[in-house]
């Protein structure tokens, strides 16, 4: 079996593009900090007196969040949620948050995005790195246990079914990105940009005024950019196919965004979803449901819930993008592009 997924999280899911105006320089420089955490590289910038002071805490922080998030380390909340054989956890403010937004979108987006998938994607290999294609039938008796809606979140507890297990990466980048930007905020910054592994988040807009430039990556061709976008105070969240993916020994490409209907990498049509949005846990949740839903559900989604914009990219090589971005989109691909309609 080929793997070819591991250097995929120390490259940056999005590249960033930033000019200096010629008009109007600025005297700030920024403050960078590079930190490998939530198995992912992350790089951080921000202007301002209190860059450095923030940045520290902004640290502090992502390593707090992965301390109680992460599936393997036995100390953390969900390692205690998952092994608590049905009975009640106490958990943190983040935990309790995190574990009930991953309820919200699963109902939200009909079960497209279900953090209770984990043990399908365990038995695929993606969290261990020992890939292989599972037969059907392990499959389906993992699927009976896979029930965002059997999660209970009370207060400060978290109680899931004997023999369920939670993870929440699919959340917990865009969660992180929105704690840092109120760091930011709370030290007086005005002007940051943030890439969590992919999860890029802006806040406010460069500090000569114009806006941060995000390049997206062209899913058949990563290491390039198929488009930029304008923005400010925004984040910019992708999913792709592309990322945590492995050859089976049918020569067929597999990866790590499962589809819970039938427990398989979700291939419905779209091969990245990006989604743009004032907040990362929205447009994280939503980068993975709207690529579970696929190409027909995401579209129609899209015109239901129009505080978000999205680039999706078809299987056949077709960029679709909703019309809030007509003006702060530029495509560099060959590839056809058009605007998803609104009727
Ligand atoms: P993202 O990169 O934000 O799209 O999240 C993908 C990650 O979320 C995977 O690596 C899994 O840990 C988890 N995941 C995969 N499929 C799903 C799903 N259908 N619902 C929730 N989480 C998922
Ligand atoms: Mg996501």
């Amino acid at each position: 079996m080929k793997h070819r997924i591991f250097n995929a999280s120390l490259i940056l899911s999005a590249m960033l593009i930033s000019f200096t105006s010629c008009s109007n320089k600025q005297s700030q420089t920024a403050k960078e900090r590079d930190v490998f955490a939530m198995d992912t590289f992350m790089t951080m910038k921000a202007y301002g007196d209190s860059a450095d002071i923030a940045l520290e805490q902004a640290e502090n922080r992502i390593h707090e969040l992965e301390n109680c998030l992460s599936v393997t380390n036995q100390e953390s909340e969900i390692y205690k949620i998952n092994s608590a054989d049905g009975a009640e956890v106490p958990v943190s403010y983040d935990t309790a948050l995190m574990v009930e937004a991953g309820v919200f979108y699963w109902q939200e987006t009909k079960g497209a995005l279900d953090i209770s998938i984990y043990p399908v994607l365990s038995e695929w290999g993606f969290t261990t790195g020992d890939f292989h294609v599972p037969d059907t039938a392990t499959i389906s008796k993992l699927l009976e246990k896979v029930d965002g809606g059997s999660i209970e979140v009370n207060d400060f507890t978290v109680k899931i079914p004997s023999g369920s297990k939670i993870d929440l990466g699919a959340i917990a980048k865009g969660y992180t990105g929105d704690e840092i930007m109120e760091i930011f905020q709370n030290n007086g910054i005005t002007s940051a940009l943030i890439s969590l592994g992919g999860n890029v988040q802006a806040l406010g807009s460069k500090p000569d005024g114009s806006d941060w430039r995000v390049g997206i990556k062209d899913p058949f061709s990563p290491d390039t950019n198929m488009c930029v976008v304008s923005i400010s105070d925004k984040a910019v969240v992708t999913s792709g196919n592309y990322e945590r993916c492995f050859t089976g020994d049918d020569g067929k490409e597999y990866w790590h965004i499962i589809d819970p209907d039938d427990g398989f990498p979700a291939d419905n049509g779209l091969v990245s979803v990006t989604v743009i949005g004032e907040k990362g846990l929205r447009c994280d949740a939503l980068s993975t449901a709207l690529f579970v839903a696929g190409t027909d559900e995401a579209q129609s989604y899209l015109r239901n819930y129009r505080d978000v914009d999205a680039v999706l990219v078809t299987d056949d090589g077709k960029i679709l993008y909703t019309d809030g971005l007509s003006k702060c989109i530029e495509i560099s691909s060959d590839m056809p592009s058009e605007v998803i309609p609104y009727d």
